[in-house]
């Protein structure tokens, strides 16, 4: 990971200000916390209020993509504006000598910019291909994406460009006047896996289970 000291922030509004220190501004370090998560908190402003809602996403070099249903409430008001999107891994839990200074271990990217429906059919399809195999890759091992499948589906894209990045690791932070106290202090790692596929109840494929996603204890099904 790249030392904040080294790097600049894309834009006012991505820089870092409470906890500069563990800014990560680096593409490829915004890029790797990317590509280890799953799910997208996407943010709109409604004429509601503000909504969050998490969703699946993909990326390319340049590109955050988002989808869901061709009426989707969130993304078809997002398009067109400004949204934001945050991804967050919780690595640990952080216990310090006193509450106060508990905290947790963590990566998170917010990627904020202006959101645009993709209407190109190749464009709209490559999109896909890049969130669902970026979740699961299975794009090509499926069968093929029917014109009504793609009709159905709203596709937006936003920009890289103004991404941030806040790295939390490592032990907690106690005042020195606490430190020969007889609290404990240390870390609670949280680890997330994936777990052993198994087969749905109606399925009679004869394909076997897409490779990577073999039992991580060389189990076969
Ligand atoms: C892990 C995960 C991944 C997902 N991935 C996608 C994706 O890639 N694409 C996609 O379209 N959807 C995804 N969803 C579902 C998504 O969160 C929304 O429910 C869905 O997109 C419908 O959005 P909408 O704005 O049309 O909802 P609406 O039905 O219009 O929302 C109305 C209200 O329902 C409530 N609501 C909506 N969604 C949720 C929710 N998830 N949890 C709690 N309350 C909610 C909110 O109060 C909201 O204001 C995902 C959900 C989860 C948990």
């Amino acid at each position: 990971m790249t030392e904040a000291a080294d790097q600049t922030a894309p834009s006012p509004r991505t820089t870092v200000r409470r906890g500069a220190n563990r800014a990560v501004y680096a593409p490829d370090d915004v890029k790797t916390i990317l590509d280890a998560g799953l799910v997208a908190h996407v943010g709109v402003q409604t004429p509601d209020g503000p909504l969050v809602l998490p969703m699946a996403y993909g990326r390319d070099e340049a590109t955050l993509y988002l989808h869901g249903a061709a009426a989707n409430h969130l993304l078809g008001t997002g398009s067109g504006h400004e949204i934001c999107a945050t991804v967050t891994h919780v690595d640990g839990l952080v216990m310090a000598r006193t509450p106060f200074h508990n905290s947790m271990n963590y990566r998170s990217v917010v990627v904020r910019g202006f959101a645009t429906k993709i209407v190109d059919k190749a464009e709209k399809l490559r999109a896909l291909k890049i969130i669902t195999d970026h979740v699961v890759e299975n794009w090509d091992l499926g069968r093929e994406v029917s014109d009504i499948d793609e009709k159905k589906t709203l596709v937006l894209e936003m920009p890289l460009a103004e991404a941030s990045a806040k790295v939390r690791a490592g032990d907690p932070i106690d005042e020195p006047d606490d430190m020969a106290g007889p609290w404990w202090a240390g870390v609670v790692p949280i680890e997330t896996r994936f777990g052993t596929p198994y087969p749905a109840a109606d399925l009679t494929g004869t394909n076997p289970v897409p490779d990577g996603y073999v039992s991580l204890d060389g189990t076969v099904i």
